[in-house]
């Protein structure tokens, strides 16, 4: 029953104009100035911005019903992405509004080059990241969801997209908003690594809400994705990165659960997280993971 709630309630908010306040607040809520950032959403201008497919559900899903798109930032699609976004409950509408800011490329390629972390380093930069997301910060834009400064678990590459994001919402006058919440990729199979941590930052905040049936809905999906190349060598190539598309841990509740606060991080161009000591703090605390010279840290390998 919760499912097909949530599936009506995603089917009204992306029928458009005629969102009540009612079914906004199902997936995002807040009282007094929150409550201006939430009705805020409603207005079709925000961008959801990702480093890696499958991050926009794990880290971003309160945001789904209410994204104009979904624009995946740290490496290009291949047809196995395509065929799997294209598997997804067709009411939710999200191929249409999907789109890999890298464009798309061969299987092989991706296998050979983006499932290596050190031959990608050198090719995903906050200047190449930056460059590709340019042209979605169009002048309709509002307001972005990405990732926070720490990049959740620290992984490398959701800094550098956070960051490049950060940067062209300065240039652009826009909002910016994340999960306030730190997580522990060593324990990711638990409820208890998913840490919210918004409170202490001195950051507005409203609160997005994780619903498990629909998140494992989709999840499902990813685990029935399984990647593959032209030749066997590169088909095991990029079965070593990860056996299906799904690259986060697949326990039961290996996600930010139920209402999580999502924080700004830029206000109309403003970044909030420049000189505040305690988000400095959690980028300090929560260890860089993922990049090319270090050994795999679950997940994303
Ligand atoms: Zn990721």
């Amino acid at each position: 029953m919760r499912l097909l709630r949530s599936v009506i309630v995603f089917i009204l908010l992306l029928s458009g104009s005629h969102v009540e306040p009612e079914e906004l607040s199902s997936t995002l809520r807040g009282s007094g100035e929150s409550r201006i950032f939430v009705d805020g959403f409603r207005d079709g201008r925000t961008l959801l911005v990702f480093a890696h497919q499958d991050d926009d559900l794990v880290w971003m899903m309160p945001f789904w019903p209410s994204s104009a798109k979904f624009v995946l930032a740290g490496y290009p699609a291949s047809p196995v992405f395509e065929r799997l976004v294209r598997s997804f409950p067709p009411e939710l509408n999200y191929a249409d509004r999907w789109s890999p800011a890298w464009g798309t490329i061969d299987d092989d390629v991706f296998a050979e080059t983006f499932t290596d972390w050190c031959k990608r380093a050198p090719i995903v930069t906050l200047e190449s990241i930056t460059a590709h997301l340019r042209p979605y910060f169009t002048p309709d834009v509002r307001r972005v969801v990405t990732h926070n400064n720490w990049g959740e678990y620290g992984h490398v590459q959701h800094r550098i997209v956070n960051a490049a994001v950060r940067q062209l919402a300065v240039e652009m006058g826009l909002d910016v908003w994340a999960l306030g919440t730190r997580v522990d990729a060593r324990s990711a199979d638990d409820q208890s690594a998913y840490t919210d941590v918004a409170q202490g930052l001195g950051l507005p905040t409203v609160e997005g809400y994780f619903d498990a049936n629909l998140f494992r809905t989709i999840r499902q999906k990813y685990f029935e994705a399984i990647p593959a190349a032209s030749t066997a060598e590169l088909t095991q190539k990029f079965r070593q990165w990860s056996p299906t598309l799904w690259t986060w841990s697949a326990a039961e509740d290996a996600f930010p659960k139920e209402w999580r606060p999502f924080i700004a991080l830029v206000s109309r161009g403003r970044d909030l997280t420049v000189g505040n000591a305690a988000v400095e703090r959690l980028v300090e605390e929560v260890p860089l993971t993922n990049e090319c010279t270090m050994p795999p840290v679950l997940p994303h390998r």
